[in-house]
């Protein structure tokens, strides 16, 4: 009989974490996730896990406590390991920063020595991200951009990056991290600007909201849909025999301006009636678009984004109204 084959992935209840763990479930996986204390005892951050509860193992642990991690790989011995969970939001105190790079990066040294040590064999995906790039130099950017990352966030990536590059050149471990651009989804958190379009866009269309109050709505981004780059992610570990770093992006640039345009026509308004430009919500320039060429993913092991943009926007928008219909709750 074919062993089944355990996974671990950190940040499992985040939007990515649950679409990657819908699909190791449907390819016959035992999956195992790392959630917060916090997270279990707050319904609102287990909402994309209700569907699949009983069937994944939910483990509560601390990522930058490093026995907690040592004795969470010992105890399940997973084949694979995930690496998603990551203090994500943009802030400028020092308490946070600290906090954002130590948790960052600690938990990722402390989970790669860990599997060293006690399953060496056991491959890992590491999440990394276009912020690695922040002011980029070049678009779009390859593999062999200049990393040059603009917060602390995308400083935590790098150093992140670094150790699991050299963990696969020193130890031999099988270690990748996909470089992912924004992905969304319905599962995209409140304060992404596509689903805080399409949240607003909902409320407005029942009744329940006025306006939608914006920064630059001329800013570009490179968005895809978050179920098709888990599939990437596990293509990493699973359609190569060479562990390898890739850009997970499909190449195309849209303005928050056409989320907007087809966030609103999806229910037959326009934007410009409703839009407020409020300029704190503005960010510091950024000249250099962040876009991503996929050349390399789709040559080594044939991924390639398909879902359109507006598919994918209409459907957040539906999402939302029917979680305001009460439906989807
Ligand atoms: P990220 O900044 O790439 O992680 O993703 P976001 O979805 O937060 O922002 C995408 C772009 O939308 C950024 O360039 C923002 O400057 C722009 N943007 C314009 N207005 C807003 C807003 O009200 N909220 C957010 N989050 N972004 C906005």
């Amino acid at each position: 009989m074919r062993k089944v084959k355990k996974t671990l992935i950190t940040g499992i209840n985040g939007q990515d974490g649950s679409y990657l763990a819908e699909l190791l479930l449907n390819k016959g996986y035992e999956v195992h996730g790392t959630i917060r204390r916090t997270a279990i005892e707050n319904v609102n951050r287990m909402v994309n896990l209700n569907h699949i509860r009983n069937k994944i193992h939910l483990h509560i642990c601390q990522l930058d406590n490093h026995l907690a991690i040592y004795k969470l790989i010992a105890q399940i011995k997973p084949d694979e390991c995930y690496h998603l969970a990551a203090a994500s939001f943009v802030s400028y105190s020092f308490e946070d920063e600290t906090s954002i790079i130590n948790s960052n990066f600690n938990s990722t040294h402390f989970l790669l020595s860990s599997i060293k040590e006690l399953v060496p064999d056991c491959k890992v995906y590491f999440a990394g991200s276009s912020e690695m790039f922040g002011y980029a130099l070049n678009s779009p950017q390859d593999e062999n951009e200049k990393f040059n990352p603009r917060s602390i966030y995308g400083i935590s990536k790098v150093a992140s990056y670094h150790v699991v590059k050299n963990y696969r050149e020193r130890f031999n471990l099988y270690t990748c991290t996909g470089i992912t651009y924004n992905h969304e989804s319905p599962r995209r958190g409140y304060a992404f600007v596509t689903r805080k379009i399409t949240s607003t866009v909902a409320k407005i269309y029942l009744g329940y909201e006025k306006c939608l109050e914006l920064g630059n709505v001329n800013t570009q981004r490179d968005w895809g849909y978050a179920p098709e780059y888990v599939e990437a992610m596990w293509r990493m570990l699973n359609k190569t025999n060479k562990p390898d770093d890739y850009i997970i992006a499909t190449g195309k640039l849209h303005s928050v301006k056409d989320v907007l345009e087809v966030a609103f026509s999806s229910v037959g308004l326009k934007y410009e009636s409703y839009l407020k430009i409020n300029e704190d919500f503005y960010r510091p320039g950024e000249n250099i678009p962040l876009a991503g060429n996929c050349e390399k993913i789709k040559n080594a092991i044939g991924w390639i984004a398909k879902k359109s943009f507006y598919e994918m926007i209409q459907e957040m928008v539906m999402n939302d109204i029917e979680i305001l219909r009460g439906r989807n709750l």
